[in-house]
């Protein structure tokens, strides 16, 4: 991948999005990062934030909600080709969109897909990804660290943050010699802005010529994942728990069924093979913003805290009054939980 010229960076423009949808709906990283996107423009000059929407018979409502979340325009590539995901249909039009439009920043949700489209458009259209990130923000870039580059200080790049070595160190990383600036983004983490009732985007209706470029596969079948459970990114109120808590949450969904609440658990529950991973919480889990949080015989590891610290009100359980996880908590209980989350439930029911 060789560094571009100074004359090529110009060329690349405004900060792009990819808007993520499954049977027609948006996911919610779309939005999340439609709003991360109005940020990052604002300190940019004359920047405007483009969401790009791939998919097959796509309804008007799609890019009504991404104006609303601040996108200004809209690039769809409506195809009967994108209508399930597919890595190589997706990654030809995703790279054919940023070959024709030339996106300064381009932001790609760190989900399932988003993981899969990430490195195989970067790869692409050769230039760098950032995988993972926490925190986006525009600033300058160090060079004056780097010998024979300190003339070169360059303005307004992406700094894109992710936790490193298992979480117990931050990378803020740059990707000052090549277009765009890509980044994949941890679902959950980038607030949504208030949505502007009735705003609207240019629309651009964009086709990157598929039969000349790809073959068709056919999908025998898509298994979706049937379940009645709340995602745990959407609960208000989790109730997690971790190793002390054993095999058996009966306790668990008990205090969760009188409060409304979900149940949720540390990566040493899912480990263990008590619960599956789509209710781990934590850096490799899943990264949750409740209004309560019931952390019930966690400990507080770090890469724990890193998926639950934004949560609104945080109450600790644990026998361990030195337990790491009374220092983010907002309220802690130190004792046996067999003998105070039935307390807990009981006096819920009766309030
Ligand atoms: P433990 O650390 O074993 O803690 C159990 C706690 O229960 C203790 O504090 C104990 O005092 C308390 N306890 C025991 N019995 C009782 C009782 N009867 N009543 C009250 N309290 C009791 N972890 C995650 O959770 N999510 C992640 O996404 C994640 N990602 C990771 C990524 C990497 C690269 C690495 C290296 C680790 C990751 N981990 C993650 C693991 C993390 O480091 C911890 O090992 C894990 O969070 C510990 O889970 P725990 O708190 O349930 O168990």
């Amino acid at each position: 991948m060789g560094a571009m010229t100074k004359e090529q960076i110009a060329q690349y423009k405004d900060v792009y999005v990819f808007a993520q949808q499954v049977d027609n709906e948006l996911s919610g990283i779309a939005l999340e990062l439609t709003s991360e996107a109005t940020r990052l423009a604002a300190e940019l000059d004359d920047a405007k934030v483009v969401a790009v929407l791939l998919g097959s018979d796509l309804g008007s409502d799609l890019t009504d909600q991404l104006a609303e979340y601040g996108a200004d325009r809209v690039i769809v590539v409506d195809d009967p080709m994108l209508k399930d995901y597919m890595t190589e249909p997706y990654t030809h039009a995703l790279a054919s969109v940023i070959n024709e439009f030339k996106p300064e920043i381009m932001l790609v949700g760190a989900t399932a897909i988003g993981r899969d489209l990430g490195p195989c458009v970067s790869a692409r259209v050769a230039t760098g990804l950032t995988a993972d990130c926490t925190l986006l923000e525009i600033g300058d870039f160090p060079l004056k660290a780097i010998p024979g580059k300190e003339a070169e200080q360059k303005h307004k790049q992406l700094l894109m943050t992710r936790p490193a070595f298992g979480g117990n160190t931050i990378a803020t990383i740059a990707c000052p010699d090549n277009r765009p600036q890509m980044a994949t983004v941890r679902p959950g983490v980038m607030q949504k802005i208030e949505p502007k009732k009735g705003a609207q985007a240019d629309i651009i209706k964009f086709n990157p010529g598929f039969e000349k470029n790809a073959k068709y596969v056919e999908i025998q079948e898509i298994v979706k994942n049937v379940s009645d459970v709340v995602d745990i990114m959407d609960a208000k109120i989790l109730v997690s728990g971790g190793r002390g808590v054993g095999e058996d949450f009966t306790l668990l969904e008990e205090l969760a069924e009188a409060i409304g609440g979900t149940v949720s658990c540390s990566r040493a529950v899912v480990d263990s093979g008590w619960k599956p991973k789509d209710l781990q919480v934590g850096q490799t889990g899943k990264t949750v913003r409740p209004n309560v949080y019931f952390a019930i015989g966690i400990s507080g590891a770090i890469q724990h805290v890193a998926g639950m610290e934004e949560s609104d009100i945080i109450i600790a359980i644990n026998k361990d009054e030195d337990a790491p996880i009374f220092d983010v908590a907002d309220y802690g209980i130190v004792g046996d939980l067999n003998k105070i989350v039935p307390q807990l439930t009981e006096q819920i029911k009766a309030a």
